[in-house]
C-alpha cells in the first residue's frame, strides 16, 4: 500500500517536473523581469538611516589579483550623499552592485596617486555619466598630479564619448557631463558644505608625496581613513576621538611567506617587491597602536595584503587583538558600517541580499 502512494507522489513530482521543463523558458523570463524591476528600482540610500553616518566598503583590495576583492575605495555615506575615497580597478562596479545611485556621488578624493587607487575611474565616470545623465564632469580631488591622471582619463574616453552621443542623444547623455575635473588639493580642510567636513591630512607612503589620509565629521560623528601609509605618530593626531578608524592591513608575516615562495620558484623580481612593499605600508598591530592612542570607538581594516581564504582570515590581525580593545573587523566588498552612536556600530553586506 506504502510503495503504491510512493509511486503516486513520484509520478505526479514527474509530471509536475516535465511541465516545469517545458515551461522553462517563460519560467527563466518571469524571474529575470522580478529582478530586473527589483534591480531597477533599487536605493540603497533609501534603506540607510539618515541620521547615520555610513561607511560603505566598495573595494577591499590591493594591487595583488583577487577575484573577492576589488581596488582600494572607501564611500562615506552622510545626509543622503555618497563621498567616495579612492576608486581602485572594479570597486565603481562595486558600488554600483551595491545600489548607490550614481547622481548622489558628490566626488572621488584620492589618498595618493598609486593606480591601485585610481583605476576604477575609467569604467565608473562613463557609467555615471551614461546612467545618470549627469549634467558636470566627475569631480576627483587628490594630490599634485590628480589633473594629470583625469586628463589622460577624458583623453581615452574621448572617442567613446562622440558615440555615445551619437547613438543616444545629446539629451540623454549630456556633452558637458562627460569625464572628470581633477583638482589638487593639500593637507587641510578640502570639503565644508551642509554639515559636511572632510579634512585630508598628510600620511608617509615614502617615495609615494604626497599622500593623503581623509577625515570625514558629520553631526559630532567622524570616521578617518588613512590610506595607504607606514605608522607614523601623526595618524593617531588625525583621528583623534573618531568613531571608526580604517586602516589598510598588511599582514607581514604573510607578505613573507610571499616573498620566500617567489624566491623559491626562481622569481626573484616578485621577490624584491615583496620585501619592499613591507616598508611602506602599516602592521595590523601598528593600526591597533595608533586606534589606542587615537581614543577610537572601532578599527576596520581594508586593502587587504595579502587576499586569504575567509577560514584563514582571523590570522590576518596578527596580535592586533592585544593592542585595541575596541572590535576589529577585517571588511569584505558590499559591507557598510553604519555609525549608530557613540560605540555604536551595525555591520551589513550590501551584496549578499
Ligand atoms: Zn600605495
Ligand atoms: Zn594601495
Amino acid at each position: 500500500m506504502r510503495k503504491k502512494w510512493l509511486w503516486a507522489v513520484l509520478a505526479v513530482a514527474l509530471v509536475a517536473g516535465a511541465g516545469a521543463y517545458a515551461k522553462r523558458d517563460a519560467i527563466a523570463m518571469n524571474l529575470l523581469k522580478r529582478g530586473a524591476d527589483a534591480a531597477m528600482a533599487r536605493n540603497t540610500l533609501a534603506s540607510l538611516p539618515k541620521d547615520q553616518l555610513h561607511v560603505a566598503f566598495c573595494g577591499t583590495g590591493s594591487p595583488l589579483p583577487s577575484r573577492d576583492r576589488a581596488a582600494a575605495c572607501t564611500a562615506v555615506i552622510a545626509d543622503g550623499r555618497v563621498f567616495v575615497f579612492d576608486m581602485g580597478e572594479g570597486s565603481g562596479e562595486t558600488l554600483s552592485l551595491m545600489g548607490f545611485p550614481l547622481d548622489k556621488i558628490q566626488g572621488v578624493w584620492l589618498t595618493h596617486l598609486h593606480s591601485d587607487h585610481f583605476e576604477g575611474l575609467g569604467p565608473f565616470t562613463l557609467q555615471r555619466w551614461a546612467g545618470s545623465s549627469a549634467e558636470k564632469p566627475l569631480a576627483i580631488f587628490g594630490p599634485e598630479g590628480v589633473t594629470e591622471i583625469t586628463e589622460g582619463y577624458n583623453a581615452v574616453y574621448r572617442i567613446d564619448s562622440t558615440y555615445r552621443i551619437a547613438h543616444h542623444g545629446a539629451d540623454v547623455v549630456k556633452p558637458s557631463g562627460f569625464g572628470m575635473a581633477g583638482t589638487a588639493i593639500t593637507p587641510g580642510p578640502v570639503y565644508d558644505a551642509g554639515g559636511v567636513r572632510i579634512t585630508a591630512f598628510a600620511v608617509d607612503h615614502d617615495p609615494i608625496k604626497p599622500a593623503f589620509g581623509y577625515r570625514v565629521d558629520w553631526k559630532g560623528r567622524s570616521v578617518t581613513i588613512s590610506g595607504d601609509t607606514a605608522f607614523t605618530p601623526a595618524l593617531a593626531q588625525a583621528a583623534k576621538g573618531t568613531d571608526l578608524y580604517v586602516s589598510e592591513l598588511l599582514s607581514p608575516r604573510m607578505v613573507k611567506i610571499l616573498e620566500d615562495s617567489a624566491r623559491s620558484a626562481g622569481n626573484a623580481n616578485r621577490a624584491k617587491i615583496f620585501s619592499d612593499i613591507q616598508n611602506y605600508h602599516i602592521s595590523p598591530e601598528q593600526a591597533a597602536d595608533v586606534a589606542k592612542s587615537a581614543g577610537v570607538g572601532m578599527l576596520a581594516f581594508t586593502h587587504i595584503v595579502p587576499s586569504v581564504p575567509k577560514p584563514l582570515e582571523f590570522a590576518l590581525t596578527g596580535r592586533a587583538v592585544s593592542r585595541f580593545s575596541g572590535p576589529i573587523k577585517v571588511m569584505h566588498d558590499g559591507d557598510v558600517i553604519s555609525i549608530a552612536g557613540k560605540d555604536k556600530f551595525e555591520t551589513q553586506n550590501l551584496l549578499s541580499r
